[in-house]
């Protein structure tokens, strides 16, 4: 079966001629700004296992960034688009009423852990759209005009998700942009001011949200704090729980929604249905959980989830959209939910993560190249640098053992405002025997790039 294979690179090579050739059409007729540098062209896939055109298998740790939770393709998944493309593909939600949605937003009003008792959820496509929606809900219930965004965050390509965007390659040209979006520096433990102690680093970043009321904008004028529970494209760095409750706190201070960007970090990716959770475990709740990615194993689907009064507040016409809740994608989300709750997906996370986080800190012991190592369940981030001490990234490296782990059948991601990181996203249905694998194929090249010779090594150690 597919979904079991180990990866195999069986072309001499990369990518085979078949792949090259419709990379070679790609290259023609797409623009280059939807850039790729993986030499995969797919043939099919399953599990955590693409298979090319050529016939390569490679072991995908990416899953469409953080798509792919449950894996592709996976057969009951596939299984209920196909009858509900038997029935009807689509019925837009301002024409007509399917049940589809009607039961994905039950589901997701009763699994979200957003504060209030009764709530509300409503559709749309992307991740960048749901963040877009919770911020126009936001304004529409608090009646203020300005946000507060984070050093490091990623919330989309839109004209508003630019703006919230941190890093500003993603927007070369773009402007001008929305107005009223302001930027505090997100807990980046690793990269706190040198010499800082970790006890004062809350306190610190803490004050530089403050620092925005001062600077910036004047709390009564924010509607929300947009915070990704752990930051993804910023490098896969969890926002520390203390740091969370504070922030809560000064949103309730000033009658601030806290939103909670869970694009990347929802269903099971951190080892909950939602990073959240953990949230609500210390204490804290967020009002708005904006989602998407692995919410529908690939159908695009998106959601907006927030207790009733604040949803209630927007005016008819405000939001929406032609495909928001489209019947394929709530059928696909609906099924996908089922199965992460039936084969404890969260709990799979949680040992994977375990796993991969424990070989990763033995190579950071092992190689010198390796500052720092974190995440959350299955979303674990491994930082590269040049020194240990200084900490100066190391993005050449980064991206030459990318490169080396796709020749031998591996796809990662890199992340971070450096280019330092490389993400673990791959899917929660990966086997045992492939997780071991690929851990083989990183581990390998890693040493590879780094000229590590085990006697040399040994030698200087003794
Ligand atoms: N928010 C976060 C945290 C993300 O990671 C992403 C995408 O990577 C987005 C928003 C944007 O999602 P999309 O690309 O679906 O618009």
């Amino acid at each position: 079966m597919l979904s079991d294979a180990l990866p195999e690179i069986i072309t001499d090579t990369l990518p085979g001629p078949k792949s090259a050739a419709l990379i070679a059409r790609r290259e023609q007729a797409v623009p280059d700004a939807i850039s790729c540098g993986y030499p995969v062209a797919m043939k099919r896939a399953a599990g955590a296992i693409i298979e090319d055109l050529d016939g390569n298998r490679f072991l995908d740790w990416i899953g469409g960034v953080g798509v792919l939770n449950i894996g592709h393709c996976h057969p009951e998944v596939v299984a209920a688009v196909k009858e509900q493309a038997d029935k009807y593909f689509h019925g837009m939600f301002n024409v007509v009423t399917h049940e589809g949605y009607v039961k994905l937003a039950e589901k997701l009003n009763s699994m979200a852990p957003v504060r209030g008792a009764k709530k509300r959820t409503y559709f749309a496509n992307s991740g960048a759209e749901a963040d877009e929606n919770a911020v126009k809900v936001a304004k529409a219930f608090t009646k203020r005009p300005n946000i507060i965004v984070f050093s490091g965050a990623f919330h989309g390509r839109t004209l508003l998700t630019m703006s919230m965007t941190a890093k500003k390659a993603y927007a070369k040209g773009m402007g001008p942009f929305p107005d009223g979006v302001y930027r505090a520096e997100f807990p980046y433990l690793y990269r706190r001011p040198a010499g800082m102690p970790k006890e004062a680093a809350l306190p610190y970043y803490i004050g530089k949200l403050q620092e925005v009321f001062e600077n910036a904008s004047p709390a009564e004028y924010v509607a929300a704090i947009v915070v990704e529970p752990l930051q993804g494209e910023g490098g896969f760095i969890p926002a520390p729980i203390e740091w969370v409750k504070a922030v809560r706190k000064i949103c309730d201070e000033h009658g601030i929604l806290l939103i909670a960007d869970e694009v990347q970090s929802g269903f099971c990716r951190t080892g909950r249905m939602f990073a959240s959770d953990y949230w609500q475990d210390a204490g804290v709740q967020p009002d708005i959980i904006a989602t998407a990615k692995s919410i529908a194993a690939g159908v695009p689907l998106s959601a907006i989830i927030a207790r009733d009064e604040i949803m209630q507040s927007v005016p008819k016409g405000v939001i929406g959209g032609t495909f928001g809740g489209n019947a394929l994608a709530c059928a696909a989300a609906l099924k996908t939910i089922e199965i992460m709750e039936r084969d404890h997906l969260a709990e799979r996370s949680v040992s994977m993560g375990r796993k991969v986080m424990a070989r990763y800190e033995e190579w950071k012991q092992k190689y010198g190249v390796i500052g720092d190592v974190r995440g959350l369940g299955g979303m674990v981030g491994i930082e590269f640098v040049k020194d240990l001490s200084t900490k100066e990234p190391a993005p050449e490296l980064t991206k030459a053992i990318i490169e080396e782990n796709a020749r031998h059948g591996l796809l990662v991601e890199g992340a971070g405002i450096y280019g330092n990181v490389i993400r673990f996203l791959a899917p929660l249905v990966m086997t045992n025997v492939q997780l071991e694998a690929g851990l083989r194929i990183f581990e390998q090249s890693i040493r590879k790039c780094i000229g590590y010779k085990e006697h040399i090594h040994a030698n200087v150690g003794a």
